[in-house]
């Protein structure tokens, strides 16, 4: 079979679906690649490495016209009417919120797979692409506050004297929480961390930083998500809050339950912070963790507090955030081709196989059954 990568129709999408790396491994598994004129040239891929690593360069009906179809942004519906019938299509999608999308896909007969729907199992892990799009966000986030922050991260011992390390709180520590946390570190800063989950409390301080307790149970529900707070453990945790983020010169904070954002900073918070500090909102995308994130912005309050929102953090390594997502796609194509000959074989009764599935042969399955994490 083919496997055809597009250059991304969004033009402010600087992420590519391989990269010369992941197509070796493609065609190691029995595929031969398609990559589009141009589709890694934003990630500073040439065509010619991607000719190098044994794909051939084709125009855009040359890819679509693959049997399978591997992007960063779901397909538009114009895209979708260039395949054909019982084609696969393997993108990051938002089924619940483009049902044209769905009915498209599922019209033309193709077998349409979602990489937002990995299952959060072990066995999945290697094929999650939310995992790599939120470490990556995690250590550029840094990256970001670090150049807005009127300060320097890592304390100084100069002749003319000296500064203090940074003091930087993150809200969440999951894998974009300890991402940041891990960058912040490494610059110098002193880190203190705080998740609902208290038993990442060890994890935080294996790598160097500081678990802020609060006195409310920890709550995760049976899928692994954090789930909402009592009103008890709210107040105590908008205690820390207040008290973590006015004396913090950074704030990061990552919380997201089930996509959505709560509000975990508030605009009083804000107000009691010091000028030039810094909040990176990781969780702009789903609304923002801070009342006064603007998703997709950068601003600077009046008391002088820079507030980053952005949602394209990924994009902007796209160079080691497409490798990533790249290989995400090769782990996908392994458990899809057993027999390692270049043939997709779609197995329902797998979890994480039927976890993603949209749409197959003009049947929608989407959403799929619930799974338990192991
Ligand atoms: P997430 O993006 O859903 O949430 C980010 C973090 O914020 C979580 O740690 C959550 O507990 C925390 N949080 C939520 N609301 C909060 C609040 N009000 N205050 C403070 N913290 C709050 O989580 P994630 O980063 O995707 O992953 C969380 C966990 O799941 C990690 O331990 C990760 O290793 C695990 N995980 C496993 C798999 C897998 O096994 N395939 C995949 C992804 C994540």
């Amino acid at each position: 079979m083919h496997i055809g990568v597009p250059r991304e129709s969004d033009p402010g999408q600087r992420l590519v679906a391989a990269t010369p790396q992941t197509v070796e491994k493609l065609v190691a598994l029995g595929y031969d690649v398609v990559v589009e004129t141009g589709a890694g040239a934003d990630a500073s891929i040439p065509d010619d490495g991607y000719v190098a690593a044994g794909a051939t360069i084709g125009d855009t009906d040359a890819v679509w016209g693959c049997d399978v179809v591997v992007k960063v942004d779901a397909p538009t519906v114009s895209e979708v009417a260039r395949m054909h019938a019982d084609a696969t299509i393997v993108a990051r999608m938002s089924p619940d919120d483009d049902p044209a999308l769905v009915e498209a896909m599922r019209a033309a007969g193709v077998i349409a797979l979602n990489l937002n729907s990995v299952p959060r199992i072990s066995r999945a892990q290697a094929l999650d692409v939310l995992s790599t799009m939120s470490n990556v966000s995690g250590y550029r986030g840094i990256i970001e506050a670090a150049e807005a922050y009127a300060g320097m991260f890592g304390g100084q011992v100069t002749a003319a004297g000296s500064t203090p390390p940074a003091r930087v709180f993150v809200i969440g520590a999951g894998v974009a929480g300890l991402a940041a946390l891990g960058a912040a570190g490494s610059l110098g800063a002193t880190v203190r961390a705080y998740d609902v989950r208290s038993d990442v409390a060890e994890q935080i301080e294996s790598m160097g930083a500081t678990y802020v307790r609060v006195d409310a149970a920890a709550q995760e529900s049976a899928d692994g998500y954090a789930s909402e707070l009592s009103d008890e453990q709210e107040a105590a945790t908008q205690r820390v809050y207040a008290a973590e983020s006015a004396a913090a010169d950074v704030v990061v904070t990552t919380a997201l339950i089930r996509g959505k954002a709560p509000i975990t900073i508030t605009a009083e918070m804000v107000a009691a912070m010091r000028p030039g500090s810094v909040i990176v909102d990781l969780a702009a995308s789903g609304g923002g963790n801070c009342e006064l994130t603007v998703p997709g912005e950068k601003i600077v309050t009046e008391n002088g507090v820079t507030i980053i929102g952005y949602t394209d953090l990924p994009g902007r390594m796209p160079k080691h955030t497409s490798q990533l997502y790249g290989t995400n796609i090769v782990n996908l194509m392994k458990l899809l081709t057993p027999g390692k000959d270049g043939q997709v074989v779609l197995d329902l009764d797998d979890v994480v196989q039927r976890g993603i599935t949209v749409t197959r042969a003009g049947e929608l399955l989407w959403p799929p059954p619930p799974v338990q994490v192991s």
